[in-house]
Parts: C-alpha cells; sequence; structure tokens
C-alpha cells in the first residue's frame, strides 16, 4: 500500500519522510530519480512531496515523487560536475543579512536575490541584530528597506535576541515554506529558535557545528512552524553561489534594471553605462541604485572573466 509525505530531511544515505497521518519514516530510494540534464548527488530532495511504499523486507522505500514546483541546486563543490539539490517545492527564501558583526555586502545581498529570480522563487530580506543597531546602522537599516522593497522584495528588521520585529516575520513566513540562508554569523540559528521555540532541542542540533568551519556538508532539513508552515534550513550554506548566468540574461534577474532596459534603444545592449543607454538615464536620475548597479556589472564582469579563461589558447 502506498502512502504520501513530504520529504522533511536528508541524510546522505536516507530520507526522512512526514507522511500525511502524521508519522515520519526514513526511506530509501528505489527507482531513478534523474533530472534531464542535470547530473545530482541527490535523487530526492527536502521539500519533495513523495510516495512511500513498504517492501518485502519490511523496508520503506520512496518509489514516486511529484512533479516539482521549483527547486533550488547548487554545485556540489566548487570543481564537481555534480550538482546537489538543496529544496524544492519553495514557496519563498528568506536571506538572513546582518548590518553589523558581520557586515553582509550588498553585493552578496544582490547575487542572492538574482539567482533566486532565476528560479523563479520570491525573495524577502531579513535585517537582524537590530538590538545593537546604533544611529547610523538605523539610517543604513532605513535606506535598505526603501531600496529593496521598492524594487519588490519584502524586508523586516528584527532581532532574534530581543524579539523587536519576529511578530510581523512569523505573520509573513505563516502557511510557507521557506528556504533561510545566510553568512555564518549573521544569525540564522538564532533566528529559527526565535521562530519556533524548542526547535534546537527537537531537531538534536549541535550548534557547534556551524561554528567550527569544518561543516561542509549540505543536507537540509525542514524545521515545521507553530502556527503553520514550514522552514528549510542548509546548514553551512550561505548563499545559492552563482549559478551559471549568460551576459545577456543577468538584466532579466535585476527587476529594475530590466524594467529601464526595456525602454533602451539599443536591441542588445548590456547596459553598462553605454551613452544613451536607459538604464544609464534611470541611473542618472536615481530610478536605478548605484548599489545595485555595482552588484549587476561584479556579475557582468565575472562572467567576462570566466570567458576569458575558458578561451583556448
Ligand atoms: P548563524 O551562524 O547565522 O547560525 O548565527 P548564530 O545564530 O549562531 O549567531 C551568531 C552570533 O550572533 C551568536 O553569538 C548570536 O548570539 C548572535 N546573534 C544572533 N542574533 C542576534 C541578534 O538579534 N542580536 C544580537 N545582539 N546578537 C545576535
Ligand atoms: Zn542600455
Amino acid at each position: 500500500m502506498n502512502r504520501e509525505g513530504i520529504v522533511i530531511r536528508n541524510t546522505g544515505s536516507s530520507f526522512l519522510v512526514r507522511l500525511d497521518d502524521g508519522s515520519e519514516t526514513n526511506c530509501r530510494v528505489k527507482g531513478n530519480f534523474r533530472i534531464k540534464g542535470i547530473r545530482t548527488t541527490n535523487p530526492v530532495a527536502v521539500g519533495d512531496r513523495v510516495s512511500v511504499t513498504k517492501a518485502a523486507d519490511d523496508a520503506d522505500y520512496i518509489t514516486a515523487i511529484a512533479p516539482r514546483r521549483n527547486y533550488i541546486i547548487r554545485r556540489a563543490s566548487n570543481l564537481s560536475k555534480e550538482s546537489h539539490i538543496l529544496a524544492a517545492n519553495i514557496d519563498c527564501t528568506l536571506l538572513v543579512v546582518s548590518i553589523r558583526d558581520p557586515f553582509t555586502p550588498t553585493t552578496f545581498i544582490d547575487r542572492f536575490l538574482a539567482t533566486a529570480e532565476a528560479y523563479a522563487v520570491p525573495a524577502a530580506l531579513v535585517l537582524n541584530k537590530e538590538d545593537i543597531w546604533d544611529d547610523d546602522d538605523h539610517e543604513l537599516a532605513e535606506g535598505l528597506r526603501i531600496l529593496y522593497t521598492s524594487i519588490g522584495y519584502p524586508v523586516f528588521k528584527v532581532s532574534a535576541v530581543s524579539g523587536e520585529g519576529i511578530g510581523e516575520l512569523r505573520e509573513f513566513l505563516h502557511d510557507k515554506t521557506t528556504l533561510l540562508a545566510g553568512n555564518s554569523g549573521v544569525g540564522k540559528s538564532s533566528l529559527i529558535n526565535a521562530l519556533v521555540p524548542g526547535a534546537e532541542l527537537k531537531t538534536g542540533r549541535v550548534s557547534d557545528i556551524h561554528h567550527t568551519g569544518t561543516h561542509t556538508t549540505t543536507f537540509s532539513e525542514m524545521v515545521p512552524l507553530p502556527d503553520g508552515g514550514q522552514l528549510i534550513d542548509v546548514p553551512g550554506v550561505k548563499g545559492f553561489g552563482t549559478i551559471g548566468f549568460k551576459a545577456s540574461e543577468v538584466s532579466h534577474y535585476f527587476p529594475e534594471i530590466f524594467r529601464y532596459g526595456r525602454e533602451c534603444r539599443y536591441g542588445d545592449c548590456k547596459h553598462t553605462g553605454e551613452p544613451g543607454c536607459a538604464v544609464r538615464q534611470a541611473l542618472e536620475e536615481h530610478l536605478i541604485s548605484e548599489s545595485r548597479f555595482a552588484s549587476y556589472l561584479s556579475i557582468l564582469e565575472e562572467i567576462a572573466d570566466k570567458d576569458k579563461y575558458r578561451k583556448p589558447f
């Protein structure tokens, strides 16, 4: 008899599935679930909706996966040709950012947002550690809030320590499946604990793992939110890394640059500041922010560098 459920943890060799009746079972995989054209290290991902079948040896096997609405992959390692599916069927991805201790550069934020656009996953930002901001930090945070909300990304100012802003964030996350990301030290684990009281105990996390710098696995896990919805945490993963953008596509992943770029009279314009370019005009009128434009250029430069190295000598 088949039972249905959601994959909530990937331990490498097996997958923990929460069945629709609320019970959990450890499963192995039977069958070929490869994505066409992509080599992945894991056939099944956290967030996958699956069918589970009991075999003659009484063990549970994942025998079918429902079509994925979306998924996020990253390269398994720098040199690897294989990819790892971090999560599937997500409603939102949340980047945790800190203005100080540590400082998150806007290029990091913008690369993250561009990658989320490429995956067609809605993204939002959390500015954490509000409790330690001075006046300058408050001003910077408000500047970031205005900038990113004007582009269409919700921004939350919170403190995982004092609880400030957590209520509003909780409302936003209600009934959504949200993938959490953030540089180490920004307070991702603290935020999960603030949102899900007792998460640490329930999931048996070892918090030291986050600080040793040696933890390189990319096993995701799903943490249920008390009022409905769930968080997906991928310990050790900062962002998605840049995926193989083509130079001509990059502007598509910066919504405001794309918007003004459409008005550009040069059909094949890369919008890098050519005279007469509509994006340059929008920059001069402060309709596009300089920091966003700098991030856009940095991605284009990286692609140009890569292409340079790829050329035969
Ligand atoms: P992670 O590496 O992103 O999971 O970060 P942690 O949750 O482990 O937090 C890193 C450090 O920042 C710890 O010392 C936390 O106590 C601290 N921290 C996290 N959130 C806040 C916050 O809202 N305010 C302050 N002052 N410190 C925080
Ligand atoms: Zn242009």
